[in-house]
């Protein structure tokens, strides 16, 4: 039996551990991967918008929150598997056979990246589908590449690996694209760049790694084979939500609906982070629902 058990450790599950520590409640914070930190693995680029600290990237800034996390006393189990999860009871049970009983339960589950669930995706993931354009760069120098995707992050890897691979498409789904202005103007002046819009990539094909995408254009009359050697895929994030789904009230995105408690439709089940924050998602952001959600619990705990 623990005061509060914690789903997720990211930027907003650490922080909200971290709280309960010192706020003295009996916390166990559980985290599917192995590694904690969630998003912050997927920063490559500096982050100094946090304030009071300029990390490198996100790895960085992880670094230092663990350092931190690591002189508290609350409990972290990483690599943990859940079956189900019960939260009006406040009982959650594990792949592993053991079973958890809380008085409060807080989800920060985060983001995943949204799949296009076509055949070649699962199939060619690293061989040839690199998770970064700015991490795996090194990896397609001199390849023909395609970008999927039509907002900030898919324009930001197109124009930089533009920079060493002979031909960049980025393909996107809209008539337009909804990146920054300073994206798009670059994106259509850059001699290696190519843009289709209002099309989708069908298939990802190949042998071993990837060779070809198939891709349906609204200005082509039927699907056609482009050549390529690599594909960065970037169509937005979706929710950690399913396994919460038929018991909280999400919106129609799958997004925790939250009070200014950060208390979900179910009592003393709390959601933090960008797994209750579609509007702006960020460290900070995240970080300050963790203090918000463990004053709250300890207010009620100790009452
Ligand atoms: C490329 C990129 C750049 C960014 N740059 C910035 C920036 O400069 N400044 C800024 O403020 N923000 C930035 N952000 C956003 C920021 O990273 C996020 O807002 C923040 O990290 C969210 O933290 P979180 O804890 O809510 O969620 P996440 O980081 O998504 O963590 C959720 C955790 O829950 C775990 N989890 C999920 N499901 C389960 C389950 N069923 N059981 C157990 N564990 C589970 C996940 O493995 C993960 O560790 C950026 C994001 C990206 C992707």
């Amino acid at each position: 039996m623990h005061d509060v058990l914690i789903i997720g450790a990211g930027a907003a599950g650490l922080s909200a551990a971290r709280w309960c520590d010192e706020l003295g409640l009996d916390t166990l914070l559980l985290e599917a991967n192995d590694e904690v930190g969630g998003q912050l693995a997927w920063i490559h680029n500096r982050v100094d918008n946090y304030l009071g600290v300029h990390a490198e990237n996100g790895q960085q800034l992880r670094e230092l929150f663990t350092k931190e996390t690591a002189a508290c006393d609350f409990d972290l189990w990483t690599g943990v598997q859940i079956e189900s999860v019960d939260l009006k009871a406040k009982r959650i049970s594990l792949q592993s056979g053991e079973k958890l009983q809380s008085i409060a339960v807080v989800i920060a589950t985060g983001l995943r990246r949204r799949k296009l669930g076509i055949p070649g995706e699962a199939e060619f993931a690293g061989r040839g589908i690199i998770e970064s354009g700015k991490r795996d760069r090194d990896e397609l120098i001199g390849k023909d590449v395609c970008v999927i995707g039509g907002g900030d992050a898919a324009a930001e890897n197109a124009l930089l690996l533009a920079d060493d691979c002979p031909t960049v498409t980025l393909v996107h789904r809209g008539r337009k694209l909804h990146a920054r202005r300073e994206f798009t103007e670059q994106l259509h002046t850059h001699h290696c760049i190519t843009v289709f819009p209002e099309s989708n990539v069908r298939r990802i094909l190949g042998n071993d790694r990837v060779e070809a995408v198939e891709i349906e254009r609204a200005a082509a009359i039927k699907p056609f084979q482009m050549a390529v050697q690599g594909v960065v895929i970037r169509i937005g994030f979706e929710p950690n939500t399913d396994f919460v789904r038929e018991q909280l009230n999400l919106d129609d995105r799958g997004y925790v609906i939250v009070d200014s408690r950060q208390e979900t439709s179910v009592e003393n089940v709390f959601a933090i982070g960008d797994v209750s924050n579609p509007l702006a998602p960020t460290i900070a952001g995240a970080v300050g629902a963790g203090a918000t959600a463990a004053k709250v619990i300890a207010a009620r705990l100790t009452r």
